[in-house]
């Protein structure tokens, strides 16, 4: 280990320190067997200036990190140096403007705490250790995003450290290139974003979830019912199935549907989620709760402790779907029939993109998401499962309209993830702003998007 006060805290492969430097950074427990060949550990801007100067008089590729959650450990790469950036984690919140300035490195989590005595809100990722960094640069499904859009439309101005070690703004008015690549280039962004200025939100008065539970022997009348029933949904309920191998309560193999909502009182939110408690399969159900008023910080906290379980070895893929659910439905049939053990699980959700969206990077989304977490924990067979995710997302490409960066698994299956269009202007701007490659690509592109 070697400390540096201008050049942050770096382990070199090998060293004492540098596994837990390299795997410590990551959310899922799987080792990806990739190990960089430095890893520095940055503490404000200049040591990312000066990380990335070194690292191109070294004629190193670097790989960035700021949360760690990434499913598919993109941040960790062969060779190169690896950037740490958790530590840039600073949030400066302007009530009176409604902005903020937010580091990379700052939790999803703890942005939320630091929003509450404003009554302030922000759409940020669904569990609490996730990173600001990583969520707003692949788009970023937050909570409430229905209504207050992704993320990274939420995102106003970006400061960045550049490949040839510049710091420069960028905005709708300033580096205007870089500023559309960065809302939505995710894992493939060609700069070390340090700041992010963000739009602020009111903050609902009333957030709460409401909750029913079916035997996963019914799969086929659920799905249909609530295909058909998503479009009507109301853009204040983030309307879900989850497939569960120990389903909430019924602590068995089952269909949670969930749908946090948020609305100006308990009676505006119920009138919203009433669809549930009088659908036509409401027969069917195990258990249906009533609508409970939860804060933010109890339900990111308990996803974190009832699915997203870490000390586990995880992968997952992804796909939009816009079709008619029923050709579908046998592949759902299989895919929980061959189901992982708890906590692995199965998400679909209800989207329903909206018509327009500004003008940014992030370009594919549809209908509907249906997305694979394999979760393995100690003892299960990782052989068995390990390619569950992919496996069941390639067999149903004929149904796939492109796939979310969020759940990326590029490395493995390539897939469409933004126009055609965007991703040539994304190249353009990479081959201006990063034109010796000194940051990694994505992991896989398809052959058609292949640079
Ligand atoms: C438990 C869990 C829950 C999740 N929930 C949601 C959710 O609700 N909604 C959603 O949309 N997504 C969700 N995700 C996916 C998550 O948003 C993405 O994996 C995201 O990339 C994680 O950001 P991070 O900073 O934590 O990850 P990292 O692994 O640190 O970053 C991922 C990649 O982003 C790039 N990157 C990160 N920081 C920077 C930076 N400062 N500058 C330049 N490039 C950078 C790097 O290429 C890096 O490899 C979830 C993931 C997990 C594990």
């Amino acid at each position: 280990m070697q400390r540096n006060p201008t050049k942050g805290t770096a382990f070199r492969r090998g060293e004492a320190g540098f596994e837990q430097a390299v795997l410590g950074t990551s959310f899922t427990a799987r080792d990806p067997g990739r190990r960089p060949g430095i890893v520095v550990q940055v503490n404000d801007v200049d040591e990312v200036i000066a990380a990335v100067l070194q690292a191109g008089r070294d004629g190193l590729r670097i790989g960035m990190c700021s949360g760690g959650h990434s499913w598919a450990q993109n941040h960790i790469r062969e060779g190169g140096m690896m950037l740490d950036l958790s530590r840039l984690n600073a949030i400066e919140i302007n009530a009176a403007r409604m902005t903020a300035v937010v580091g990379p490195g700052c939790l999803g989590g703890d942005f939320n705490l630091a929003l509450v005595n404003h009554k302030l809100f922000f759409p940020m990722a669904h569990a609490y250790t996730v990173g600001i960094g990583g969520f707003l640069l692949q788009g970023g499904f937050g909570w409430n995003s229905p209504q207050l859009g992704v993320g990274c439309q939420n995102v106003f101005g970006i400061d960045v450290v550049l490949a040839d070690g510049t710091l420069v703004h960028a905005s709708e008015t300033e580096n205007a290139d870089l500023f559309w690549s960065a809302r939505g280039a995710g894992p493939g962004f060609f700069g070390v974003v340090v700041r992010f200025h963000l739009k602020l939100h009111a903050r609902p008065k009333f957030m709460g979830m409401k909750m029913q539970v079916f035997r996963i022997k019914h799969l086929e009348q659920v799905m249909k019912w609530a295909d058909g029933v998503g479009p009507t949904v109301a853009r204040n309920v983030e309307f879900q199935m989850v497939m569960n191998p120990k389903a909430a309560i019924i602590n068995a193999h089952g269909i949670e549907v969930i749908a946090p909502v948020f609305a100006d009182s308990w009676k505006e939110a119920r009138e919203h989620v009433d669809f549930i408690t009088n659908s036509p399969v409401r027969s069917l159900a195990s258990v249906t709760l009533p609508l409970l008023p939860m804060s933010l910080n109890f339900m990111m906290k308990a996803g974190e402790k009832t699915l997203f379980l870490s000390n586990t070895r995880w992968s997952a893929d992804n796909m939009w779907m816009d079709g008619p659910i029923d050709p579908v439905l046998p592949g759902l049939q299989r895919i929980a029939e061959t189901q992982p053990p708890h906590p692995s699980h199965v998400l679909w959700l209800n989207w329903n993109a909206p018509p327009k969206r500004p003008d940014m990077a992030f370009s594919v989304e549809h209908r509907t998401y249906l997305a694979l977490y394999c979760g393995l924990g100690q003892g299960v067979d990782e052989a068995k499962h390990a390619n569950w995710a992919t496996e069941h997302m390639r067999s149903l490409e004929p149904w796939s309209r492109g796939i979310q960066l969020a759940d990326e698994n590029l490395g493995k299956r390539p897939a469409r993830f933004v126009t055609d269009a965007n991703m040539a202007r994304l190249d353009q701007a990479r081959a201006k702003y990063d034109p010796q490659g000194r940051f990694h690509p994505w992991m896989g592109r398809l052959p058609a998007q292949s640079t």
